[in-house]
């Protein structure tokens, strides 16, 4: 593996009492230092803007209006940034903020300027953060121009990088036979081929635009990556240093290859 796309979700980055979890962020800015040292290409996609948002505003409960949670996207975009800059300078590594709606990939000027972009990035041994650009990207009625927490989009970036492996972080240990916090009988899939329609009767039904993706988003970023022939892990990313062991192919979590 040597091009790596890393997707951390909003739970993985924040406290259940809404501040932002930094010891998180430090282990995955070391974690992912030491990887671009050993040589490799990096792009994190993380999400965590909305609840970061929310945090510097002291809200406990994640507001219905659209507008107010693309507000709080614009206050936690800079502040999560803010403490990515931070912690990956103190481990020597650069990063830049690279955000991206839909059209952008739809586009294919604009499509061409983004892959350039990442792809001068990585050469300079840059990690790119991307997220989705919140403030312009939801539409009430179409969902379609959304990614989904941004599950989609980290799949469709790693499509179109050529990434060797996709590592997408979560609350759970990886994908099971049905939702482990309803089903106790629940068993973890070690390995997944294809996504079939069973597979996404298993994870539940799809996450709301701005509440998190849930299991049928990243199933389908799963189904995006299969479909290229990619490879893609989806494990537990309250300890971020999990993806040192990831990348040295211990089995852990739920590979679709
Ligand atoms: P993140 O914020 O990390 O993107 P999400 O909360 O969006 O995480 O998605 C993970 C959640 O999906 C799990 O905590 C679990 O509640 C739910 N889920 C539903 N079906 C499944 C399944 N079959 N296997 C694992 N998790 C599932």
């Amino acid at each position: 593996v040597s091009r790596v796309v890393v997707k951390i979700g909003t739970s993985s980055l924040m406290h259940s009492n809404g501040k932002l979890n930094l010891q998180a962020i430090d282990q995955l800015s070391y974690t992912l230092t030491g990887l671009v040292n050993e040589g490799k290409q990096v792009i994190l996609v993380s999400s965590g803007a909305i609840g970061a948002g929310m945090g510097q505003l002291g809200l406990t409960t994640r507001p219905e209006e659209i507008t107010k949670q693309q507000a709080l996207a614009s206050i936690g975009q800079s502040e999560l940034m803010t403490v990515y800059q931070q912690r990956f300078a103190t481990y020597g590594q650069k990063i830049s903020q690279v955000l991206l709606t839909h059209d952008v990939l739809d586009y294919p000027q604009s499509r061409e300027y983004v892959h350039n972009t990442i792809e001068q990035l990585l050469d300079w041994g840059v990690i790119p953060v991307v997220n989705e650009n919140d403030t312009v990207a939801v539409d009430e009625l179409d969902h379609r121009t959304t990614f989904g927490d941004n599950d989609q989009l980290s799949a469709i970036v790693a499509v179109r990088s050529h990434a060797d492996l996709l590592i997408m972080l979560s609350d759970i240990d990886g994908f099971y036979t049905g939702n482990p916090h309803k089903d106790p009988h629940a068993q973890l899939i070690k390995e997944l081929h294809q996504v079939t329609d069973d597979s996404l009767k298993r994870a539940g039904g799809a996450g709301t635009v701005f509440g998190t993706g849930g299991m049928a988003t990243k199933l389908k970023a799963a189904a995006n990556i299969l479909n290229h022939n990619q490879m893609m892990v989806l494990a537990n990313g309250a300890n971020p240093s999990i993806i040192f062991n990831i990348m040295n192919g211990e089995e852990i979590g739920t590979l679709f290859i």
